[in-house]
């Protein structure tokens, strides 16, 4: 039997990312735009869980089919845990990915590399049934650069120096990236789930 899940991110290159993992399991992925439906969610909670199960549920309140949410944020030591679950705003509202950037940059200024480690962290939530719901982590560990390199990825991917790499998430293809990447983790131990589910 084939099962509908509903991914909520619009952000064709996460959808790509996400099919490609979800593509052992035999749930047909449907975006909500390919469902025709626009749901806007306020990210207000002041954690991850709290973000992605916000998201998922309302989702799922509206599609009626199971959805997985995603939230994730950067955590940079130095500066106790900032930007944190608030790393799309960091630098304001309506702020670009290079102000997010700059902020971060300055903010670490005259911090030596080896005070420099960070962390990114996704949780997944899989909604599927009223209050039926289930959660997923992945963390990548890293350092945050003094300078961008590179020009591919988003947000914070210039300034992120992956541990284990010698190129930034930005001087990564998205193939390289999603073999180490904290969206990566959560989604292949969210596929697991689904797998075993199937299974059993
Ligand atoms: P979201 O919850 O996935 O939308 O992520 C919140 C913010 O974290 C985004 O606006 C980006 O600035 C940043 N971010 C999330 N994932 C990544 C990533 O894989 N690389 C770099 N930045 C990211």
């Amino acid at each position: 039997m084939i099962n509908k899940l509903v991914i909520g991110t619009n952000n064709p290159d996460k959808v790509i990312e996400i099919r490609e993992m979800l593509k052992e399991t035999n749930f047909e992925i449907k975006t909500l735009k390919d469902l025709n439906v626009s749901i806007e969610v306020e990210e207000d909670r002041d954690t991850l869980e709290g973000n992605a199960i916000k998201k998922a549920e309302e989702m799922w309140a509206v599609v009626n089919f199971p959805c997985t949410a995603d939230d994730t944020g950067l955590f940079v030591d130095a500066l106790d845990g900032a930007p944190g679950v608030y790393a799309a705003r960091y630098a304001g509202e309506d702020v670009t990915y290079e102000d997010n950037r700059k902020k971060l940059l300055k903010e670490l200024d005259g911090i030596p590399e080896e005070k420099r480690s960070a962390f990114f962290r996704t949780v997944v939530c899989y909604y599927y049934g009223k209050d039926k719901y289930e959660l997923f982590d992945g963390i990548c560990k890293g350092r945050i650069l003094t300078n961008e390199r590179g020009e591919k990825g988003f947000g914070y991917d210039a300034v992120f120096l992956p541990d284990g790499s010698d190129r930034t998430f930005a001087e990564l293809s998205t193939e390289e990236k999603n073999l180490i990447s904290h969206r990566a983790k959560a989604f292949n131990k969210f596929k697991e789930y689904l797998l075993s589910k199937q299974s059993s």
